[in-house]
């Protein structure tokens, strides 16, 4: 599968055990993102399938999917637009709470950030449950967007975030399991 191609990636991928609770495997993809040649080829590979899609913005998820998703969005030639944990975003926003491991959280998105059968994807750096996604998802879509699909670095297949977002109906793109 697609994970072959990208040992160059996975090698630079750091594990944390224990982060941020005990038994939790962090992945972390600082230590990718620090990589000059990884975050170069990381951008390009999570770009290439969108690239005659007509992508008009990417959405980033706060935090990781800022960074990545503003290089992705560069790369592509589209727009970027945050997906914001709530109180952030100064304007008027559409808002979605969301489950975590333990409690919820809250996603908000400015309400004119997309025009409504606008073209857009989802970057975030690791795909776990697919509760986070979702969460951008259900905003993107009361906005009227056209959601191509979402794109991640990590997939955590066990956890099923992948058949969850694909049983929305999301073209899911990732590049190590
Ligand atoms: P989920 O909503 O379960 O798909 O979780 C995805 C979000 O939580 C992403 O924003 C990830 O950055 C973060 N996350 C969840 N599990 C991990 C993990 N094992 N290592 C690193 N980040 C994680």
């Amino acid at each position: 599968g697609a994970s072959d191609q990208n040992e160059d990636l996975r090698a630079l991928i750091r594990t944390i055990p224990d982060f941020p609770k005990p038994g939790i495997m962090f992945r972390d993809v600082t230590s990718l993102l620090a990589d000059a040649a990884g975050l170069r080829a990381t951008v390009a590979r999570m770009a290439a399938p969108w690239e005659d899609k007509g992508i008009d913005k990417v959405i980033g998820l706060e935090a990781r999917g800022f960074i990545l998703g503003g290089a992705v969005a560069y790369h592509l030639g589209a727009g970027f637009v945050p997906v914001r944990k709530a109180g952030k975003l100064p304007g008027k926003v559409v808002t979605q709470d969301y489950a975590l491991e333990y409690g919820s959280a809250t996603f908000e998105l400015h309400e004119d950030s997309i025009a409504p059968g606008e073209t857009v994807l989802i970057v975030d750096d690791l795909l776990a449950t697919g509760g986070t996604a979702e969460a951008g998802i259900t905003l993107l879509e009361r906005l009227g967007a056209c959601i191509a699909g979402c794109s991640f670095v990590v997939d955590l297949p066990d956890l099923g975030g992948a058949a969850r977002l694909r049983a929305l109906g999301m073209d899911v793109h990732t590049l190590v399991a």
